[in-house]
């Protein structure tokens, strides 16, 4: 079938970026579609591959292209699109006919939750602002067991703050959380906050800070995730400024592969891999902090959504890592303790495997160059069968984080026993 006439039906509001005004979803048409053979998988991909106009939340899964693939389709597109659907007979459920009503959901239901600058709660998402501060505050407060790092600027010229969390000066083992490095991923910061919070505010926790060093990058890309907030809820990427579009795919902006499977060199993709390796200030000083500490660092973890995945490398090769068989062992210990927190089915597996390429993504980078050989990408669940993916309305922040907090204890208890 020629797609062209569908593809030019097909809006795609995220490259109409040289306004500021607010993107509006209203009337947009959220489906989920499944597509149960290859050929399925690859007419969906050849519309997500060839054409930016389609707007993908996530695309069909696995080496046989099957899974879930959710997307966003404009009113004046719909009715074509949804022919396209039925001609191929795909199995699809429409989410919801108006999807910027489902980004209501995200706001709190009240206002009875603004706090002062010294505190932090999870009945909503903060801005990066309230963050740093929080962080801040933190410093002040705790500064026998913590330390503010200030590791770099934005391209906006945002400060990137993470905070080193360490009971006294010994060296011990490390454990490195990043969290944000794609925009729209909103749960994974407040996962990370909470994190914090937890190890820092909660003195029944101490045991977790005794014997083990943490650093936590609550909020790696924070030009693009206050886009989010101000202008486009569905952008991903950086905010660096390209010829025809702004931002990079800071997740494919590692020098390691770069530029391989996975990533594209066109800078109006979702997962354009940037002018050059570490083109990316955020990614730039996320790099010389993981390499000043990278002796210390046994494990890192990075938090994203949504996929209900625990992942390592590759990312570049299907090839599976010398220490495959501890990498599989431990993901799988994290996925039973998560199983049992949140009722959830965690896989397990490389990115290459289980999602798709992802050449210059931090995980293989972090392994293969600055040596860390425990290295992991945590994805977190939608909710509700699919419906809610990274539109999480706030409601459900505060359980899904103090349950995710488990995987990372069996993390922490990991590093404790081989580590220590
Ligand atoms: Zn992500």
């Amino acid at each position: 079938m020629n797609m062209s006439w569908l593809i030019s039906l097909l809006i795609y509001p995220l490259i109409l970026i040289t306004n500021t005004e607010k993107v509006s979803y209203k009337g947009y048409n959220m489906y989920v579609i499944s597509t149960e053979n290859e050929e399925q998988g690859r007419k969906l991909l050849a519309v997500q591959n060839q054409n930016l106009k389609i707007h993908f939340l996530k695309q069909a899964v696995n080496s046989k292209l099957q899974g879930l693939t959710s997307v966003v389709v404009s009113p004046q597109s719909n009715a074509a699109f949804n022919a396209f659907l039925r001609k191929n007979n795909y199995d699809f459920q429409i989410i919801t006919k108006d999807f910027e009503s489902l980004l209501k959901s995200e706001q709190p239901r009240s206002k009875r939750f603004a706090v002062s600058p010294n505190s932090i709660n999870f009945e909503e998402y903060h801005r990066h602002a309230k963050i740093n501060s929080y962080l801040r505050s933190l410093a002040e407060t705790y500064p026998n067991i913590t330390n503010l790092l200030s590791i770099g600027t934005t391209t906006e010229g945002r400060e990137l703050l993470g905070l080193n969390i360490s009971y006294n000066d010994k060296v011990k083992p490390m454990i490195l959380i990043d969290a944000g490095i794609h925009a729209r991923e909103w749960i994974a910061p407040a996962l990370a906050l909470y994190i914090i919070q937890q190890l820092v505010e909660n003195s029944n926790n101490a045991k977790l800070i005794k014997n083990v060093d943490w650093i936590v990058i609550p909020l790696l890309n924070p030009d693009g995730y206050e886009y989010t907030h101000t202008t486009n809820r569905l952008w991903r990427k950086t905010r660096s400024r390209g010829k025809y579009c702004f931002g990079a795919d800071p997740n494919r902006n590692f020098n390691f592969h770069w530029g391989e499977r996975g990533s594209s060199d066109d800078e109006c993709s979702d997962i354009y891999r940037g002018s050059k390796p570490f083109s990316e200030p955020e990614i730039k000083a996320f790099r010389d902090l993981i390499l000043r500490y990278a002796a210390n660092i046994k494990l890192s973890i990075s938090l994203h959504s949504f996929g209900q995945l625990i992942l390592h490398p590759w990312t570049y090769t299907t090839n599976l890592p010398a220490n495959i068989k501890e990498l599989n062992r431990l993901g799988i210990h994290v996925a039973e303790t998560l199983k049992n927190a949140t009722k959830a089915n965690y896989g397990v597996g490389p990115v290459s495997q289980v999602l798709y390429y992802a050449a210059g993504s931090n995980i293989d980078w972090i392994m293969a160059v600055a040596g860390i050989n425990l290295t992991y990408v945590i994805e977190l669940p939608p909710q509700h069968d699919n419906t809610m993916q990274f539109i999480l309305p706030s409601r459900f922040i505060k359980d899904l984080v103090s349950k995710s907090f488990e995987g990372i204890k069996t993390f922490h208890e990991y590093i404790e026993n081989v580590y220590v």
